[in-house]
């Protein structure tokens, strides 16, 4: 089987099946971030930092009186972090920067969870293509938009009236 798709993601088939679902293939696999970069080109996948067997992405993150670096999960719906220094507070958003050369991250469109959240993006090309490209939300503890390409989220967004 052939585990890695056109754009640099590799697949892995979901857990779980319910019995006589007529669900396409599409929505029975999970994806997982292979290649990520920074907006200047840095690889910010982290093969010394693995979550549930796959390496992550390394975030900087800085807001008022705090900073420090996180791992985010590279599997699609798994908003599991490991944080390596300073501390992320529930509720409360930060701005995110490469950790290897401290350009930040841009934003996309604002996140409706709360009026000051945005959806930071990080490309799956070494040259950042907003097609080709993964957004989330930089509030802690909110799990709206990772791990889906740009497109859909601004699809999504003007969907739900945003
Ligand atoms: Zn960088
Ligand atoms: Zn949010």
């Amino acid at each position: 089987m052939d585990r890695f798709s056109k754009d640099g993601k590799m697949i892995i088939p979901l857990r779980e099946r319910k019995k006589g679902t007529t669900a396409s293939d599409e929505q029975d696999v999970r994806y997982v971030v292979t290649d990520a970069y920074c907006p200047n080109g840095c690889s910010i996948i982290d093969n010394d930092n693995i979550i549930h067997g796959s390496a992550g992405l390394r975030f900087k993150f800085k807001r008022e009186g705090m900073e420090g670096e996180f791992i985010l999960s590279a599997i699609e719906g798994d908003f599991e972090k490991i944080v390596l220094s300073g501390e992320l507070a529930d509720g409360v958003k930060d701005e995110l920067y490469c950790p290897y050369c401290g350009v930040i991250f841009a934003k996309l469109v604002n996140c409706s969870c709360q009026p000051d959240a945005d959806m930071v993006v990080f490309g799956l090309t070494e040259k950042l293509d907003f097609n080709n490209a993964i957004a989330f939300c930089n509030v802690t503890g909110c799990t709206n938009g990772t791990f889906i390409k740009s497109e859909d989220v601004i699809r999504h967004m003007r969907l739900g009236g945003y």
